[in-house]
């Protein structure tokens, strides 16, 4: 097992998620020895479960209050363990958990589940009821949750089940994404675009609820930076470059704006450098304020995305925050995360559709094809003309997720999708292109959006559904919004009138 657990690859596996067993001492020895085997093989099934993205750690059954607190601080304490599962076997008198969940500082799943799949009719006796009360004893502990008014997921089902391990995954996932948040450090260059509203915010109040430290830096530092980067390492990433996407003929080597790809992927080994010196997860531009920089980041902000980092374009730090944030979340899983604009609509009453896109800035991973790196002008910015990723996003079902400052709170406002071909090819629209139908439909998808005070800068994942997203909100306390297949104008009005009484009434007691 020890060889089996070494060998398997996890997206997510320098992360730990504990799974705590409670009980008592009263059942005895061999009842309690039952426990710990069958608690152990659960937690040994979800660490090597393909679904499950994260280490999972089995941990001593606890019996009294004292084990119960010093597990708990333990967890707390320990960085790479990104969150608790509890399960209780048998009965675990819930006051006995009290002073271990006040303690703890990470997030909770309460997995209802008890180790048989079937009830043994025929065989079952009192030894058997004895040691398989998770019917009971997971109730009085949802019961001290409850009265705690603790952030939490249930999850109940078989362990063995597709879908509980899959529950499991996601959450886990959730909380891959609180750790980073309390990790992630995002370097700002220029501020937010003049005058615009949505994409500011309080950088305080988002360290306080995400974790995340938001700071600003002076372009005039890039700029120095791309100027001392030498050519060898230019030609390296120029070659990379010609050897990834197909490069037009202008940018080719002899051809009329040869320099300009030179000068661009000087850009992206300064942001890169700058990056990783710093410890930056994220990152923020604005072609408001460019300084020395010959052109807009295009290539760079797009292939920083695509290892991972997060972006946002005018200064919008948030969307860069949750791009990271969701990227990290959906590492290993299938299809890509970009940060997204909503940009104009095809509106005809039978086939309604979005399109989005950036001025350059949308990433390569939500693209089934090889890009292709192109030079246009840029109507805005006025410096040279940037060279950019082209490309369309990949069809199927995705999420679009914004995070707004409502002033007295954030709100995490999300629409299911489903990206479809374009119903022409967009041959004179040189940028990173995706064109999707929202659910349930484009005229109540952007009522709803509307009404919730939604931005236009988004996150689109093809790679994380909406129940990971909504775990992270739990998580982070965080107002959370989903429009999908179900949701209607009227009920998601009302939806957003509860939440203000409920976050105004919660503020107001704090
Ligand atoms: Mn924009």
């Amino acid at each position: 097992m020890a060889h089996a657990r070494e060998k398997l690859v996890k997206a997510l596996g320098e992360f730990e998620i504990w799974f705590l067993t409670g009980s008592q001492d009263l059942y005895g020895e061999e009842t309690l020895r039952q426990v710990a085997e069958n608690s152990r093989k659960i937690a040994e099934a979800l660490d090597t479960s393909e679904t499950v993205p994260v280490r999972v750690v089995w941990k001593p059954v606890v019996k009294n209050p004292e084990a119960i607190l010093a597990t708990c601080i333990e967890a707390s304490a320990t960085d790479k363990c990104v969150g608790v599962i509890t399960w209780m076997h048998t009965f675990s008198p819930a006051r006995m958990w009290i002073a271990g969940l006040q303690a703890l500082t990470k997030p909770l799943l309460h997995l209802h589940t008890q180790f048989n799949r079937d009830l043994p009719w025929s065989e079952i006796d009192m030894d058997f009821m004895n040691l398989n009360q998770a019917a009971h004893g997971d109730r009085e502990f949802a019961h001290i949750e409850a009265r705690l008014g603790l952030a939490r997921k249930t999850v109940a089902g078989h362990w063995q089940d597709a879908a509980v391990q899959q529950k499991i995954a996601n959450w886990s996932r959730a909380a891959c994404g609180v750790w980073e948040g309390k990790h992630l450090r995002l370097a700002r260059f220029g501020d937010n675009m003049r005058n615009v509203a949505v994409t500011d915010g309080d950088k305080v109040s988002a360290q306080m609820v995400f974790g995340v430290s938001v700071n600003g830096f002076s372009v005039g530092d890039l700029v120095d930076a791309v100027r001392a980067v030498s050519i060898g390492r230019v030609n390296e990433l120029v070659a990379e470059y010609e050897a990834t996407y197909d490069v037009v003929a202008s940018l080719r080597a002899g051809g009329a704006n040869r320099e300009s790809m030179l000068e661009a992927a000087r850009i992206e080994l300064a942001l890169r450098d700058f990056m990783v010196e710093g410890g930056f997860g994220a990152i923020t531009d604005t072609f408001e304020n460019l300084d020395g920089l010959k052109q807009l980041p295009g290539i760079a902000a797009q292939r920083l995305m695509a290892d991972g980092y997060g972006f946002g374009a005018e200064g919008d730090w948030k969307t860069a925050v949750l791009t990271r944030l969701v990227k990290v979340m959906a590492r290993g899983l299938p299809g890509g995360t970009s940060f997204m604009e909503d940009y104009t609509y095809h509106l005809d009453p039978k086939d309604g559709k979005i399109l989005g896109a950036h001025m350059l800035e949308v990433c390569p991973s939500i693209s089934d094809k090889r890009p292709t790196v192109e030079i246009h002008p840029l109507g805005i910015g006025g410096r040279s003309d940037p060279v950019r990723l082209v490309f369309d996003a990949g069809t199927g079902p995705a999420i679009v997720v914004a995070l707004m400052d409502m002033g007295d709170r954030f709100r995490i406002l999300a629409n299911e999708i489903d990206l479809v071909s374009p119903n022409a090819p967009m041959v004179k629209l040189p940028v990173g292109r995706a064109v999707w139908k929202p659910r349930p439909s484009l005229a109540t998808s952007t009522e709803c959006w509307l009404t919730a005070g939604g931005s236009h800068h988004s996150v689109l994942s093809r790679a994380v559904g909406a129940e990971v997203l909504a775990d992270f909100a739990e998580m982070a306390r965080v107002e959370f919004l989903l429009i999908d297949g179900d949701t209607t104008v009227g009920g998601f009005k009302k939806e957003i009138r509860w939440n203000e009484a409920y976050y105004g009434l919660s503020h107001g007691l704090r």
